[in-house]
């Protein structure tokens, strides 16, 4: 078995994507050059997405089989070794294993890498506010043309900081999974947001804003986004990122959103690296599935410090200990973010 597969866990009711071709991913880029950097385009496969700049204009561009944008500022591509394949048919598979109708599907999918800067360490808390809005604007563009794909039901936007948060390779990018089924943590998180309305009325996430913007949990502010260390974080220095205006979809935002969300990020980012001694840390959206109608979730972003290894009582038990408690992360980070006048 070469071609990846996704295989549905009866026992745990979970998804999880075979890809033995992912073996072979390279480790580090310390030996050789970056394949990320202005100049080795031709060490990716081209990009069906490119910013770039025509006399101080923003372009949206796409590279050639032959030939590569040059000039570029952000560029989008297919990851070279994809967990899912978009040339492999959609098919559902009866399930081979066990004592249920257990699912399988083909490893049909898109695995997109998102190159946010020419500049090797541009990460979010050095790119500048400008650089970051064109980033939030490729998240933008790569989530919408990924809603709506045939057979795509969940575009999973996420970034690797650190090699113990699965960084790979140092140069600042983000990577996109666009997967045929809606995976579990965010089907749970529906359901709650769900179970919520019918019992309570209005969003779970709406009052949560509310109630939280006045705790001591509050770690920034602004017209459009309540950052908060949640109540019960899983891991030191964890923030979630919330709109204040109700959307299900992050593809359904306003430009001024996505110009605030720059900001926004940056300023959380700066003081987590501030504060925790620029720990490795993954962030990603939480957003509704593609196509979806529901009105009753709310997108958001969680970024999750990597301060502490999973051990076996996480795996097993899927319970956390947390050594910071949320409302002094939380004291932390808002004190950074003030200093630096954010
Ligand atoms: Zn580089
Ligand atoms: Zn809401
Ligand atoms: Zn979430």
């Amino acid at each position: 078995m070469s071609e990846p597969e996704i295989r549905h866990d009866a026992v745990a009711d979970r998804w999880v994507i075979i890809a033995p071709h992912r073996a072979k991913r390279p480790k580090g880029d310390s030996k050789g050059q970056c394949p990320f950097c202005p100049g080795n385009e031709h060490m990716t496969p081209p990009a069906w997405l490119v910013y770039s700049r025509v006399n101080g204009e923003l372009v949206k561009l796409a590279d050639k089989e032959s030939e590569r944008v040059s000039d570029w500022i952000i560029r989008c591509f297919p990851n070279m070794f994809p967990a899912l394949r978009s040339d492999l048919p959609f098919e559902e598979r009866p399930g081979e294993s066990l004592f249920f109708a257990t699912t399988s599907y083909s490893g049909f999918g898109f695995h997109y890498v998102i190159v946010e800067s020419p500049i090797h360490d541009a990460h979010p808390h050095n790119n500048s506010i400008k650089g970051l809005e064109l980033v939030v604007e490729a998240y933008f563009d790569v989530m919408t043309r990924l809603s709506y794909e045939k057979s795509i039901k969940y575009v999973c936007l996420f970034r690797n900081y650190g090699p113990e948060a699965g960084a790979s390779i140092y140069h600042p990018h983000s990577q996109v999974i666009a997967l045929p089924v809606v995976p579990s943590a965010v089907r749970r998180e529906i359901e709650v947001a769900r179970r919520y309305n019918r019992e309570r009325g209005g969003c779970l996430y709406c009052d949560l804003v509310e109630l939280e913007v006045g705790s001591p949990r509050l770690v920034y502010a602004d017209e459009h986004y309540v950052a908060v260390a949640p109540w019960a974080s899983l891991s030191p220095y964890e923030v979630w990122m919330i709109p204040r205006r109700h959307e299900p979809n992050f593809i359904n935002t306003h430009p001024k959103e996505r110009r605030a969300l720059a900001r926004a990020l940056k300023a959380v980012l700066y003081a987590l690296k501030k504060v925790a001694n620029d720990p490795p840390y993954n962030f990603g959206f939480h957003v509704a599935p593609a196509r979806w109608r529901g009105e009753s979730y709310h997108w958001h972003i969680e970024i999750h410090p990597r301060m502490a290894v999973a051990g076996g009582f996480e795996l097993m038990s899927g319970m956390y200990i947390n050594s910071v408690p949320p409302e002094k992360a939380a004291d932390e980070l808002r004190t950074a973010i003030e200093k630096a006048g954010f």
